[in-house]
């Protein structure tokens, strides 16, 4: 399409809503966010410009920036209420980016650093930088190893840590099934002198909501992530700890070198975001989870493989379901057919597909949607029907639940 007035954005914006409001999103890094978040987005804050290096909002360098200093102090405020973390920086503009501060801010050319590795659904920040030969040559990386039951191997990382002494291990990836055994690293790591580091962007909405536990309060040095995916708000970045020579020096990492303007718009949107989770995590993330743990048995029902089966399934936002025996390749595009919308994998031994509840839990879906949203994937993978066929149901369960709740009107 070519776009030549300003109808033709107006159109194919709406074909993108319209779209999407027929399909079944169960994207575990995606959320809806509410329209009073959302409105917050266009305000004046997105034409203005923040730059500052350090920590200290007062030596920002832009002129007129009076009350976006104190709307980002008051934020900052807001998150380390939230969070936790005597120290709180909000410019990375996303989760990758606050990530890669603390990775480059903290490491030494020649350390090692331990992260998730992709194929057990890592997040890919260490493994990819290495791919561009700057960081390849100063960064060296290995991957924590994973149970059965996709929970980090204890024993296994307690090992690596002690032989190999790495300078940081980053725990968190984007198929996060249960709490990461980071009490459980403490005391090599404090006697080894090992950072430890938590990219929270898939769980930061559950952290906030007290259904997960906050890895600040379990030990790690410093928290990272995403406020866009469990959590509901715009997409940005943020940066916690109580450590304020380490906020320094990712500060001093962030700006100049990785942002200078940080999208100042996302803070009021960021702000009313935390508000909200403030009144009404708790009754969302516990949905979350139960939802999570309601898909997981109706699945497994259905004759799915539910990974982590003997745990429990899951205690997050998401479930992985290994679908090998019913297709050869990843079933993402498959799936997209018939209007459901995932993540899939087949970078391990099965294809396997991620499926996360945080957007239809906002949406208003709950246990008993689960049941219906199990029979939809056993229609597809098990039962092949046509793709087209499912759709038009997909389509009519998807139109029942056009609001959404947890969050302000
Ligand atoms: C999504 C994700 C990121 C990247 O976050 P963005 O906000 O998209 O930049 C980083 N780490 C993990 C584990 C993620 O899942």
């Amino acid at each position: 399409m070519k776009i030549e007035k300003l109808t033709d954005i107006d159109g194919l914006l709406r074909k993108h809503e319209d779209y999407r409001s027929r399909c079944l999103n169960l994207i575990a890094s995606e959320n809806y966010a509410s329209d009073k978040v959302r409105s917050y987005l266009s305000g004046d804050f997105s034409n203005r410009y923040g730059c500052y290096v350090g920590m200290d909002l007062d030596d920002r360098e832009y002129t007129g920036n009076k009350y976006i200093n104190e709307f980002e102090k008051a934020t900052q405020e807001l998150v380390k209420e939230v969070f936790g973390g005597k120290y709180a920086d909000l410019r990375p503009i996303g989760g990758h980016m606050a990530g890669m501060s603390v990775v480059l801010a903290l490491l030494e050319p020649g350390d090692l650093v331990i992260e998730v590795h992709l194929k057990d659904w890592g997040h890919g920040l260490v493994g990819p930088m290495c791919e561009l030969r700057q960081f390849d040559e100063t960064i060296n990386v290995e991957y924590m190893k994973f149970d059965e039951n996709g929970a980090v191997d204890t024993k296994a990382l307690q090992k690596m840590a002690a032989e190999l002494k790495p300078k940081l291990i980053v725990f968190g990836g984007s198929g996060t099934l249960f709490p990461e055994p980071i009490k459980e690293l403490k005391e090599i790591a404090d006697r080894e002198n090992i950072l430890l580091a938590y990219d929270a962007s898939h769980v930061t909405g559950l952290i906030a909501s007290g259904v997960f536990p906050n890895p600040l309060e379990e030990g790690v040095d410093v928290m990272f992530g995403s406020t866009h995916k469990s959590f509901p708000g715009p997409q940005g970045g943020f940066v916690v700890s109580d450590n304020k020579e380490l906020m320094e020096k990712i500060g001093n990492a962030l700006s100049p070198s990785l942002v200078t303007s940080h999208h100042l718009n996302r803070l009021p949107a960021f702000a009313a975001s935390l508000l909200e989770i403030k009144s009404f995590g708790k009754a969302y993330g516990e949905q979350v989870v139960r939802n999570s743990m309601a898909l997981a048995k109706a699945m497994a029902k259905e004759g799915f493989k539910v990974k982590g089966a003997a745990r429990g399934y899951t205690e997050s936002h998401l479930i992985l379901v290994n679908v090998g025996g019913f297709v050869d390749e990843a079933p993402g595009k498959l799936l997209e057919k018939a209007g459901i919308l995932c993540s899939d994998d087949f970078s391990g031994s099965a294809p396997e597909v991620r499926i996360g509840t945080p957007e239809s839990t906002r949406r208003g879906m709950k246990e008993e949607d689960m049941q219906a949203i199990a029979q939809f994937f056993k229609r597809v993978l098990i039962d092949k029907e046509d793709p087209e066929s499912v759709l038009k149901d997909v389509e009519t369960f998807a139109l029942k639940f056009p609001d959404y709740e947890y969050a302000f009107k």
